[in-house]
Parts: C-alpha cells; structure tokens; sequence
C-alpha cells in the first residue's frame, strides 16, 4: 500500500458520534474510502450524508461491535464495495463511570463488551482479510486512563487498558506486512463524555469537560499521521491529550 490517505478504504467503528465522527471527516476530505458502523442510524446516515454531500465517499452500516457478526459485515461491505479493507479503526465506546458501591453492572458489561469483545472482534473480522491482501492496519482507540487510574473509572481504565494490552500483542504477531497503532486520547470534547454512569460522576466528567478538553479533531488528525505514514513505517502509539490535563 502507498503512504497517505487518498484512496485507502477505511472502516471506522464509533463513527456516529464524537472522536469517531471527527475522524470519519477528516479522512474523507483527504480522500479515503470509508465503511462507517455504529448503532444509532439515524446518527451514522447523517454523517454519511455530510461527507457525500463534500464529494467525499462514505458508506454507513448499522453495527453493533459486540456482536461478531455484525463486525464481520462491516468489513464485507468494505470487500463488496471497494475490494479491500487497508485500516480498521476500533473506536467504538463508552465512558459510563461510577463508584463500585453503586453496583452499576449492566455497565460494567457494557465497557468490558464494547472494548474488550468489540475489539476482539474487529481483529477477528480483519485479521484474515489483511493477511491475505499481505497489508492492512489496525488503528485501536484506547486513553489515557490506562496509564492513571482516576476514581470512579477503575472499570473504564481497566478495559482501555486491556485495549492497550491486545494492541501490543497483537503488533507483536503482525509480522512485515501488518501495521498496529494504539491511540491514547486524553480528555476529549464529545458527547460520549458524561453520557452513562452515575449521574454524580457524569456530571462531573462533563464540568471538567468543558473546562480542559480538547477538540476531537485532534485526534482525528494523530489517526491520519498513523494511517498516512509508508507502508513500512509502523506507528505504535500516539498519546494526545490537552496541555491542561495533569
Ligand atoms: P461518543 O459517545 O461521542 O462516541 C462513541 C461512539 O461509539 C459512538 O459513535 C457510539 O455510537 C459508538 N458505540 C458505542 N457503543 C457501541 C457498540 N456497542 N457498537 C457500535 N458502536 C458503539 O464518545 P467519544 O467520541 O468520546 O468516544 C470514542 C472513543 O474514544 C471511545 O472508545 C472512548 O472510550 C475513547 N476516548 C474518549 C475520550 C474522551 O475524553 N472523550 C478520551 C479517551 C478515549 P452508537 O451509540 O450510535 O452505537
């Protein structure tokens, strides 16, 4: 595969909302091919439409990542459409936060499926279709909470650090023709920040929310320095996250 954007055909999970939708736009203007899942449709088809309507080119599928087959299709309709798959960007997630006392489980399960079993199946998904095309990326959104535990997030830090984990695993497996990128965004402007957990600990991610975080396109544009370097040249990870993060 060529460096740069133009023309890869790229799959990004999440991309109905927040730092998926703000790389899903990104890319599109520097002429990338997109395959684009989430859940809400309504959500994903606008941002399809958006792109569409700049001349770009974007493709929406309903996708729950949770859910193997529904990762399976989201990289078929990329062969179907566009005859390969070059970068799958596992983004999807969820931030719900909350003390352990407060025994949020149906939580708890939604961050460990989302990011744990989500991502095992987008690798699952991808993995062979790389391998027989001999090149192909994967792009991991994991964070910062895997390097500082934060109460109440142990549950969130605790799956993005699994992310962290399977992603250098898995560029241990790569071999040459493989690339695997870890993306560690820090506090981040989206709606996904506050939207879940207790409603104490939602409130007050979203009041630091609005006083330190940084734009999501900024970690659109760390996602393209990834995708866009030589084939040979193997990103492994990027930390961003705004200056007034401790
Ligand atoms: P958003 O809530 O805006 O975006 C999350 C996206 O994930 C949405 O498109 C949502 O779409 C999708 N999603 C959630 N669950 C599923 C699922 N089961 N299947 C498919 N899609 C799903 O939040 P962000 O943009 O902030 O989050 C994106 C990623 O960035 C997450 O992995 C998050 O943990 C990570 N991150 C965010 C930070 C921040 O400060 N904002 C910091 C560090 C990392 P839908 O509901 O339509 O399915």
């Amino acid at each position: 595969t060529a460096a740069g954007i133009e023309n890869k055909v790229i799959a990004i999970t999440g991309a109905s909302s927040g730092i998926g939708e703000a790389t899903a736009l990104y890319l599109a203007a520097k002429g990338a091919r997109l395959v684009l899942g989430a859940r809400r449709k309504d959500r994903l088809t606008g941002v399809v439409d958006r792109i569409t309507a700049a001349g770009g080119t974007a493709i929406g599928v309903v996708v729950d990542v949770t859910r193997r087959a529904d990762l399976k299709h989201l990289t078929d309709t990329a062969i179907d459409r566009f005859g390969r798959l070059d970068v799958l960007v596992s983004n999807a997630g969820t931030m719900a936060v909350s003390p352990f006392d407060d025994l949020r489980q149906d939580d708890w399960d939604a961050m460990v499926s989302t990011h744990i079993t989500g991502l095992l199946n987008g690798i699952a998904a991808a993995l062979p279709v790389f391998r027989g095309q001999r090149s192909g990326q994967f792009v991991n959104v994991g964070s910062t909470a895997a390097y500082v535990v934060k109460s109440p997030q142990a549950v969130y830090a605790a799956t993005k650090t699994a992310v962290k984990v399977i992603t250098e695993g898995l560029r241990q497996e790569s071999g040459p023709d493989l690339r695997v990128t870890l993306i560690s965004p820090g506090f981040t402007n989206t709606e996904g920040v506050g939207k879940g957990g207790s409603p104490e600990a939602a409130a007050a991610l979203t009041r630091r929310r609005d006083e330190i975080a940084m734009p999501p396109a900024a970690v659109a544009s760390a996602i393209g320095y990834a995708i866009e370097q030589p084939a040979g040249v193997d990103v492994g990870e990027i930390v961003v996250r705004p200056t007034m993060q401790d």
